[in-house]
This record gives C-alpha cells, structure tokens and sequence, in this order.
C-alpha cells in the first residue's frame, strides 16, 4: 500500500501529517500528490470527504517550500476559492495544520466580518489565501490585493460555486492570474457548463475522479419513510429522540423551514440549532461549535449552508425535504460516515416528492428501501403495519411512531413496505438548490 513517505512530499509535512494521526494516504491523495508535486495542472472530480484538501494542500505547501520566497506585500503565492465560509475556514485550518512546521503565512477571509484584520493580512503578503469569491473581488477592487505574484490556484467545489451564482466574479478573478501558473479544479459532479470551464481553465490536466459521479458513500445505510408531509416534524421528533441519534444533521429546502424545524424541535425538548444564510456568522460559528462539542445533537441546515461542514462523528443525515436537485442528495447523505465511520441517512418523503425520490434513485443507480408510514386516507390508526412489532406500544398522544420503531436497524432486516403504484406525479421543480 502506498505510504505518505512514498509520494515524495517535504519532511516537514510528513511529520504534521503524523500529528494529524494520518497513517496512509486516500486514494485522491496517493493519484493527486505526485503530479502535483511536479507542477502539473489537476482536474479532481471528488466530493468532500474523500481527503481532498490534504491532496492538493500538501503538494502546493512542498512546493511553497521547494522554491522559498518571501511573500511580497498585497500579493498571495497560493490562492484557493471556496464557495461558502465554513469550507473557506476549514481549508485555511488544514492549511495551517498540514503546513504547522513549514512557518508559512496563511489566511482566509470571507464575507459577513470586518474588513480591517483581512486588509492587515493581505498587506503584509501572503503563502497561501483562502477566500470566498466575492470578498476576494472587493478587496482586488479596493487595492488591497494583486495576483499577478500567484504561482497556484485551487477552484474547489466548482459545482457548487457555479450554483451560488459565482461565475462572474471566479472569471473577473482568474483574469488577473498570471498565464503562467499552476491551476487545480475540484468539483463533484462534471456537468458540460463545469467541464467547459474546467477546459479553459486548465492546461493539459491530470485528472483523478475518485468517487464516481453520483455514487454516494458505501458506508451509509439508506432508507426511505413514506409520509405524510403534515406528519413529518412528528416522525422527525421520534426519530430524533432515540440515543442512537448522537449527532444528527437535517436537510430542510428553504431557510425558513429549518427555522421552522429547529423551533419544533427544540420545542420537544431536543438541542437544535438551524444554521442558513440569514444566520449572522456569529450564530453560525456558534451553531457549529456547539455542534462538533455535542451541546447540541442537532442541526437544522439548507443545503448550501451544509455543504462546507466538516465535523465527524455525524450519526445521521435525515432529509426532512428532500432536495430538487438529486445531486444535493449524494451531498448531503456524504455528511455521515466520514473517515472510515458508518452512518445512516433517513429521507421523509411525501406524497409530492415521489418523482424526487424517484430522480435520485436513478442517479445513485439504487433503489432506497422504503418504510411506509401513511395512515391510509380516512382511517383512524396506521394501517401500514409492516413496521409494528407485535405489542409495540405508540407513546404519543396522536398514535405517531415510536422512535425505536423508526430507528433504522442495523441487523440489515427488510421492512420494506410496498410502494403505492400509480400516484399523481408532482412536478419537478426548478433545477436549482434552494434555501441559501
Ligand atoms: P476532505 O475531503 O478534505 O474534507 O477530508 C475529509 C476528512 O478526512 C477530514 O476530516 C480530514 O482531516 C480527514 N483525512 C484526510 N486525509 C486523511 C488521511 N489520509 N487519513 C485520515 N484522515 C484523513
């Protein structure tokens, strides 16, 4: 098996990489490192948690090293664009993890903060500059920053930034880097507008694909709750209720409904904090915090306020709503089982969003098992017994589903319910992830 020592990065990575607990490299880092290291430009089509960041931080920290320069002032010898704050952050924290003994100067600004502190840093030159598109424009426009010095730039979540609306601002940026550079592209699914900007972009590219497009993690176990959408924060509830839900994420659609989730749970007496674009940064690094330290078991999040989250330990991904794009749905459940855990990914699907369920099982080439949890229309009680051990008592006033009922088994038991055939086909929304 390839070992970090065979991929021929600098010593001083090497022994970071050891106090990071690191043993062997993923498969992005052992296909991406070599290349990377000699200059070439890469094209990655791999989704987070593959290992991603250290794959092309640790090449770009060796060859910061290879070739030492004093960063000159208003100037950043390495450049890598995130789409969202949280995934900003988290890549400016690997690069300081990684490059802990190589004295490099790294920063990360974004929008939402002061301005002052990120003008500061960019003055004084940087190694390496994590940024967000936009903020990243404002400070080139105020003067603060030129990249004519940029020797490597990092595109990551190409896909996502594209959905953001960031094209604009990503060419206006990759205007002003210098012809002569070395280019990465990261993105986890490659549809022709991505590719197309990829092929401008790069010259004569590596590329390294490690998780097929649209296969989502092996070690998730899925399944489906056929529901009724009045019942859902009720199942959820229950749901959420049994212990064996330590850390759990929800994915509602829009901002509102995760407020809307956050409140109902917190009002059954769960800690839930919902964290979306309308939460100031503050509340969002709180919510965060909270989250990762395990004072609060549950976040509520949009889609795109989810996709930079980096905690580990998640236990389940339950989608409250399931997303309009099906490829939100391979992003969201890549929440749970990360390095090396298993994890367990619940989708509350309603009687509209059949033809959703239906998109994504077809891009995921599987079929979810199902539980069937619909009182059947006009009857007093669950007639879907399928999921009822005998004796199981239901302890809620209103005849829901015990939580352990709910719970998904880990003996691999079917209980798959027969779907109901021919129901109305809702229509699919508009192709875009909502909620920002
Ligand atoms: P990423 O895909 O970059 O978001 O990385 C996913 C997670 O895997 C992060 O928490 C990393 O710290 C962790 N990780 C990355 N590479 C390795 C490795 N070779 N061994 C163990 N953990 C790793």
């Amino acid at each position: 098996m390839t070992q970090f020592s065979d991929l021929g990065l600098a010593e001083t990575i090497l022994r970071a990489l050891k106090s990071e607990g690191y043993e062997t490299p993923t498969p992005i880092q052992a296909q991406a490192i070599p290349p990377l290291l000699e200059g070439r430009d890469l094209l990655g089509i791999a989704q987070t948690g593959t290992g991603k960041t250290c794959a092309f931080a640790t090449p770009l920290i060796s060859r910061l090293l290879k070739f030492p320069e004093h960063p000159r002032a208003k100037q950043t010898r390495v450049l890598v664009l995130a789409p969202t704050r949280e995934l900003a952050a988290q890549i400016g924290d690997s690069f300081k993890a990684y490059g802990r003994f190589a004295g490099l100067r790294v920063a990360t600004i974004f929008g939402g903060v002061g301005f002052g502190p990120q003008v500061q840093a960019l003055s004084r030159g940087l190694d390496v500059l994590v940024a967000t598109p936009g903020r990243l424009l404002d400070h080139m426009t105020q003067g603060n920053l030129r990249l004519d010095g940029t020797s490597a730039v990092v595109l990551d979540e190409a896909d996502h930034m594209l959905d953001l609306g960031f094209l604009v601002p990503i060419r206006k940026i990759f205007a002003k880097l210098p012809k002569r550079r070395q280019t990465l592209f990261f993105s986890a699914t490659m549809p022709p507008q991505i590719a197309m900007l990829a092929s401008e972009m790069l010259h004569q590219p590596v590329q390294v694909s490690v998780t097929p497009v649209a296969k989502t993690a092996d070690r998730v176990a899925q399944r489906v709750i056929l529901i009724e959408a009045r019942r859902k924060t009720e199942v959820l509830v229950d749901l959420l209720q049994n212990p064996d839900f330590r850390r759990s994420i929800v994915f509602t659609r829009t901002k509102r409904g995760a407020d809307r989730v956050a409140s109902a749970l917190a009002g059954a007496g769960l800690t839930a904090e919902a964290i979306h674009g309308n939460k100031s940064q503050s509340q969002r690094l709180r919510a965060l915090d909270g989250f990762r330290s395990g004072r609060v078991a549950v976040l509520v999040a949009t889609d795109i306020a989810a996709r930079g989250i980096d905690v580990e330990g998640v236990s389940h991904v339950v989608n409250f709503e399931l997303p309009e794009v099906p490829e939100a749905y391979v992003h969201r459940i890549g929440r749970t089982a990360r390095a090396g855990a298993e994890g367990e990914a619940i989708s509350l699907c309603d009687h509209q969003e059949r033809d959703l369920l239906r998109g994504i099982e077809k891009l995921t080439r599987q079929t979810i098992p199902s539980t069937d949890l619909r009182l059947a229309p006009g009857a007093p009680e669950e007639v879907h017994v399928a999921t009822k051990k005998p004796g199981a008592r239901s302890g809620r006033p209103n005849g829901g589903p015990a939580a352990k009922r709910l719970a998904p088994r880990r003996d691999g038991e079917k209980r798959r319910a027969p779907r109901a055939s021919g129901e109305g086909r809702s229509r699919q929304g508009e192709a875009r992830v909502n909620g920002r």
